[in-house]
């Protein structure tokens, strides 16, 4: 499909939030998981694949992955 996404590698992911108000379509939610660990979901159905969030992780935990 050649369909670029981008993923979070949760283990990465501090939960800063940096990303969030970066992406231009609202794909990025920021929750706090069952052990009250603030981490983010990338809804893939809403990521254009733009890339914008990738250099506002500071952590290396946004990455493109392709099919
Ligand atoms: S690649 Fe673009 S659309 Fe997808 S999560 Fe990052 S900023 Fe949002
Ligand atoms: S910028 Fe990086 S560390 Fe911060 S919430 Fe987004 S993915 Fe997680």
């Amino acid at each position: 499909m050649g369909n670029v996404k981008v993923h979070v590698i949760t283990e990465k992911c501090k939960g800063c939030g940096a990303c969030v108000t970066h992406c231009p379509t609202g794909a990025i939610l920021l929750y706090t998981d069952k052990t009250n660990r603030k981490v983010i979901v990338i809804r893939t159905e809403t990521c254009i694949g733009c890339g914008e969030c990738i250099p506002f992780c500071r952590y290396g935990a946004l990455i493109f992955k392709g099919e």
